[in-house]
């Protein structure tokens, strides 16, 4: 996966390596990653308090999320019509490969993946497989684990397996008391209970007792950002931005009804599938909520798609968050760049808090309406994501983008109709 590091595909590299490299010295490693080295809120005149980064504040509502979704998942309320399949036996074989003996063993013994076999003899680390999957090449770095390409011998499809050892991500404090082993367990409650075109699919989570290695099977999406090298520097043509903004606006509406906020809208996190499809990844920083009260106290998102009342310290509305990383996504598909990033972190949040937005004259005035509306720094004048899928620009050829009948949507319209024709 080309990652979005400046803005467009240029640099294959998982997020570690983009942080050490692409951001260069210019940029604090911070900036574009979900971590900041020590949690700074910007304290320009705005700031009301500094509780962002706030470990007390983010301990009760990391655990409020897991019990809201520990008990839709108890009342079977997850809006998937299959379930994520569970499999708590592990089984890992190395496949050894540097001997013709071994490899007629491993042709006899695994006749029906001997192409993926063969395929598997580049991979340097040695081959390996998890349960029915066999290992092709590492497609990303995640923040606490690794993203690797595997194919199933059962249908043969390539999956994204996110692995993690769960001694690791113990050790590893998020906040307070909270370890990373929190962040990752809710990423899969969440993602355990969406189905939607626009969001990725999870598939399987493999965790055997016996075993310190987690994994979260995922489909793999296999695109690239398409940059046609036209445009300002190296963004996309306005057809294709009007398409993955229609995709990103309607996975994440569908979020936002199902009252999960993402807190990590980006492109690296937005993955496109071959047929220009995106999908929204990465729940690890998600929450959710009971209802429409969406209050946040940390923004534990990436610094240079964070929303104004996300830098300044104090409460913000999840919603309203998210949109705002809309608009900074929507800015660097037409721009080609951030539209605030400053040298240091303090910096970039003064810039967000503080500097006009500035767009060129010769843009389309739809689309300059629209990207005003999104990265409005006033939360409550923001535009929402049901204007946005009513708006001119959005609009297009296509229409409004209609609202996704979903799973449970569904089942609630059978009820319904139980009861008024029974
Ligand atoms: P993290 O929380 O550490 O950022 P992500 O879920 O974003 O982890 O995964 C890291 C990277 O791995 C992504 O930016 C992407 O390049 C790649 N990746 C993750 N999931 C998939 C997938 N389903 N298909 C293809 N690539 C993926
Ligand atoms: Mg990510």
């Amino acid at each position: 996966m080309i990652s979005f590091c400046n803005c467009f595909g240029i640099i294959k590299k998982g997020k570690n390596e983009r942080a050490k490299q692409s951001v260069k010295k210019i940029f604090s490693r911070g900036l574009l990653r979900g971590e900041t080295e020590d949690d700074f809120s910007y304290s320009g005149e705005f700031t009301s308090n500094t509780t962002s980064g706030d470990e007390s504040d983010s301990q009760p509502r990391a655990n409020r999320s897991e019990e809201i979704l520990n008990l839709r998942a108890e009342k079977d309320m997850a809006c998937r019509r299959v379930p994520v399949k569970e499999t708590n036996k592990l089984v890992r074989e190395e496949v050894i490969h540097n001997c013709v003996d071994s490899f007629l063993f491993s042709f006899f013994f695994y006749v029906n993946c001997f192409i993926l076999i063969i395929l598997s003899f580049q991979d340097e680390d040695g081959n390996k497989m998890i349960n029915e999957y066999v290992r092709e090449y590492r497609i990303g770095s995640g923040s606490y684990g690794k993203v690797v390409l595997y194919r199933s011998i059962v249908d043969g499809k390539h999956y994204a397996i996110k692995s993690f050892h769960k001694s690791h991500l113990l050790k590893l404090r998020v906040a307070g008391s909270e370890t990373a082993m929190s962040d990752v367990l809710r990423e899969v409650l969440i993602m355990k209970m969406v189905e939607h075109p626009n969001i990725v699919n999870l598939i399987e989570v493999i965790d055997d007792p016996e075993s310190d290695c987690f994994y979260m099977v995922l489909e793999y999406v296999e695109g690239k950002w398409f940059c046609e090298g036209s445009g300002r520097g190296c963004a996309l043509v306005e057809d294709t931005v009007r398409k993955y903004l229609r995709d990103i606006v309607s996975g994440l509406r569908y979020l936002h009804d199902h009252n999960i906020i993402h807190l990590d809208i980006k492109p690296d996190n937005l993955l496109i599938t071959r047929e220009g499809k995106v999908k929204i990844g990465d729940f690890s920083v998600s929450q959710a909520f009971e209802d429409n009260n969406d209050i946040l106290y940390r923004s534990p998102g990436t610094p240079v798609f964070s929303a104004p009342e996300c830098c300044v310290g104090g409460t913000y509305h999840g919603k309203a968050s998210d949109t705002w990383a809309v608009g900074v996504t929507l800015y660097c598909m037409i721009m080609g760049e951030y539209p605030f990033l400053g040298k240091t972190l303090p910096d970039t949040y003064e810039k967000i808090v503080n500097n006009p937005l500035v767009l060129p004259d010769d843009i389309n005035p739809q689309l300059k309406n629209l990207i005003e509306g999104l990265l409005c720094k006033d939360p409550k004048a923001r535009m929402t994501l049901n204007e946005v899928a009513e708006h001119s620009w959005v609009i297009g050829d296509d229409g409004p983008i209609s609202e996704y009948l979903c799973w449970c949507k569904q089942k609630r319209l059978v009820v319904e109709q139980e009861q008024h024709h029974p």
